[in-house]
């Protein structure tokens, strides 16, 4: 089944993770690394792992759970392992763009979070060594150009160096050569990426809901422009540029996993201020909150602590759907939402409800939503968002394909109201958003609410739809 059946056409952010541990089953604990980063992304999942003399790699289309089978985990043998789960940002879900990023001379492997919008000067100096760009994505060149440098005799971390200039974009990377383990993160800190300590070795991941699950110990996040090497002699940090922190606020809004703490601020806490902002920010009367599950479901039950109006969990959601290679018949396509979500009529029949999700991006979802709650006997149906409208593309991980399709950068919230049908439409504040992520605002991108790119985002810039602020 295409991905546009069941998901807003966004490529969403990708997970990566990496053990190194001499005397660790390293691939299995990535394996279950992985398995709690699927989140953030189902179209293909890789490990990649060092003996310490030679690299083994399984990469696949699909989920975690159909990727690898006890067989694959042991062929990965070895003391450090990388990770990586993708949803593609640039490439199309294709099995040559799966992760992790390899070649089998064995010098280095690399796993990719974020996207690098502009890469005209990493062609180019790939080019001028004679090296051949054609066909690759952004992490494919990233990988190339570290290579020309480890081929050079350079370091890892030297070879980093003469790169970083090159990286113009979001990457939280987690990389891996036969005896060390690396994570980096651009110096604008986009994505996240954290460190554990697991007895016996160290953990990288995207979030930290996946160190709990291997057993490791958070110690702190990776800084901007920082890279992190362990090795068996420990781990060392360089600061290898200046950095500053500004996290997507997307990452709080709907990507991370409740039970993570980014920059040191817990997601689920986060959500339900948001929730609870969105009731003082405006008051409605109803008789119940349904939350759209998973993501909503934080921002519902602040707003029902709030309010003191109660909380129903009356859409029901397939856990099993993720993907299939099925063509639903048209009828279903046209409201795909009931693919996943089933409604419990007797809890909304007669019903003022309060529908609460996290974002509205192209509005398909919200509009069919709000159907089937009205369908299921609802009296009236207020969508209550806990983000500001998404006006402008997000070109740093999720690549949002064109601000045309943005409902948020075409409609004025009136307009968007009437389009998805429902009695009411509110949008939480920018500033409330911020204030329940409890962040200052410089350490948080806001680009997709607000135009502003932190970083070059080059030729795809033109043709951009002009919005209307309204
Ligand atoms: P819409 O109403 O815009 O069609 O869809 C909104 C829904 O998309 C929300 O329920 C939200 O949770 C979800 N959403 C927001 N961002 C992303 C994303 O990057 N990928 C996917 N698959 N869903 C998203
Ligand atoms: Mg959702």
């Amino acid at each position: 089944m295409p991905k546009s059946i069941l998901k807003p056409q966004l490529g969403e952010k990708c997970g990566v993770f990496g053990v190194f541990g001499p005397s660790l089953d390293t691939s299995r604990l990535t394996y279950f690394g992985l398995w709690s980063l699927q989140h953030r992304g189902q179209e293909s999942s890789g490990i990649c792992t060092s003996s310490g003399k030679f690299f083994s790699i399984h990469r696949g289309l699909g989920l975690v759970a159909n990727v690898y089978s006890e067989k694959n985990l042991k062929k990965l043998k070895g003391g450090i392992s990388i990770g990586h789960n993708r949803y593609a940002t640039s490439g199309g879900g294709k099995i040559k763009f799966a992760q992790p990023v390899y070649d089998d001379d064995n010098r280095v492997a690399l796993a990719h979070n974020g996207n690098l919008p502009v890469t005209k000067a990493l062609k180019v100096f790939l080019k001028e060594k004679g090296i051949n760009t054609f066909g690759h994505n952004d992490s494919n060149l990233m990988h190339k150009a570290l290579q020309y440098y480890l081929i050079k005799g350079h370091s890892i971390e030297g070879a980093l160096k003469e790169c970083f200039p090159l990286f113009t974009g979001a990457f939280s990377l987690v990389l891996m050569t036969k005896n060390k383990l690396v994570g980096v993160r651009d110096p604008m800190g986009i994505r996240p990426l954290s460190i554990g300590k697991i007895e016996g070795g160290y953990v990288l991941s995207s979030e930290t809901c996946a160190l709990h699950t291997v057993g490791a110990k958070f110690i702190r996040d990776v800084k901007p422009g920082e890279i992190v090497v362990v090795s068996k002699k420990g781990i060392k940090s360089t600061q290898l540029v200046k950095g500053e922190e500004h996290l997507d606020i997307f990452e709080f809004v709907y990507f991370a996993r409740p039970d993570s703490d980014l920059l040191g601020t817990s997601v689920y806490q986060a959500r339900k201020r948001m929730g609870a902002l969105l009731y003082k920010q405006h008051k409605i009367k109803a008789d119940v909150i349904i939350p759209v599950p998973d993501s909503a479901t934080s921002a519902a039950l602040g707003y029902s602590q709030e309010s003191g109006i109660p909380l129903e969990e009356a859409l029901i959601k397939n856990r099993y759907i993720h993907r299939t290679f099925i063509k639903p018949t048209q009828r279903l396509r046209e409201n795909s939402v009931k693919l996943k979500l089933n409604p419990i009529k007797s809890v909304i029949k007669n019903k003022r409800v309060i529908l609460v999700d996290d974002s509205i991006v192209r509005g398909t979802t919200s509009k069919n939503l709000v159907k089937m709650v009205k369908q299921a006997g609802a009296k009236e149906v207020y969508m209550v968002v806990s983000s500001p409208p998404v006006k402008f593309p997000d070109f740093y991980g999720i690549d949002t394909p064109d601000q045309s399709q943005l409902i948020g950068a075409n409609k004025s919230v009136e307009q968007i109201r009437k389009y998805i049908g429902a009695d009411k439409l509110i949008f939480l504040s920018l500033k409330n958003l911020i204030k329940a992520i409890d962040l200052p605002k410089v350490k948080l991108t806001t680009a997709c609410f607000t135009g502003e790119y932190l970083i070059d985002i080059g030729v795809r810039n033109r043709g951009r739809v002009k919005y209307v602020d309204l």
